[in-house]
């Protein structure tokens, strides 16, 4: 897969995690918005190989300055990830690691603040398109407490996304409809549990049941599972 630009361009910036207190920081001046394209499904009754989307992933994730991060992997001197995997392999399924461009990772995944993250914090200024990790079936679009608007992907194998505090789905999103790879999926917002606009991605495992949903599921670092390449190198 070929890595998008490199490099964040982003506005000005009032940074937030789920439940982090706001820092202002300086970026370089962003790109105008993006405007957000329908989702393309392509010819009906065939979900295999759903027609993929415009995102290209960047090839490398910073930790946004000028704030504390909780639960970040190792960085450079820079605040660049030192080991940071665009496209992963989880359980068997490509994924690309942060659906999102220019971004800067605001939170990591783990214990923080005595509570558990379930996925990743990612923030752009201004927000910016959210775009489907991979290829699945959506499986839930809806308003929940704390996620907010989110969606959550069936990507098969047992393995789902979920895109939280959505400002509002991309056309066409809603459940049982097939999405190819970096389609979008909505806009970056902060709806539910959250100071300020950004990304919350969790990369999910089990099984979907009628009583608990997605809720049901076991989240895991989506900065931590193995590289595409080194995955195909390790006979995954
Ligand atoms: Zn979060």
């Amino acid at each position: 897969m070929r890595a998008g630009a490199v490099g964040l361009a982003l506005a000005a910036l009032a940074v937030s995690a789920c439940a982090s207190s706001p820092a202002s920081v300086s970026y370089r001046p962003a790109p105008a918005i993006l405007r957000m394209p329908p989702v393309d499904y392509g010819p009906p009754g065939d979900a295999r190989n759903p027609p993929q989307g415009p995102f290209q992933p960047n090839a490398f994730l910073r930790a946004c300055p000028g704030m504390r991060v909780s639960n970040a992997p190792a960085l450079d001197a820079d605040r660049w990830l030192t080991d940071f995997k665009p496209v992963i392999v989880a359980f068997g399924v490509i994924l690309a690691s942060s659906p999102v461009n220019d971004v800067c990772l605001s939170s990591g995944f783990g214990l923080r603040d005595g509570r558990m993250h379930n996925g990743i914090d990612l923030t752009s200024r201004p927000p910016g398109i959210v775009y489907s990790g991979g290829p699945g079936r959506v499986v839930e679009a809806k308003n929940s407490s704390g996620y907010g608007l989110n969606v959550v992907l069936d990507h098969g194998n047992g393995v789902y996304t979920r895109y939280a505090h959505l400002d509002y789905f991309a056309p066409g999103i809603t459940p049982g409809v097939a999405i190819g790879f970096g389609q979008p999926v909505g806009q970056m917002g902060a709806t539910g549990n959250a100071q300020a606009a950004h990304l919350h991605y969790e990369i999910l495992s089990g099984n979907i049941d009628t009583i608990k949903g997605s809720f049901g599921l076991t989240p895991h670092d989506p900065l931590a599972f193995p590289p595409y390449e080194g995955a195909l190198q390790a006979g995954y």
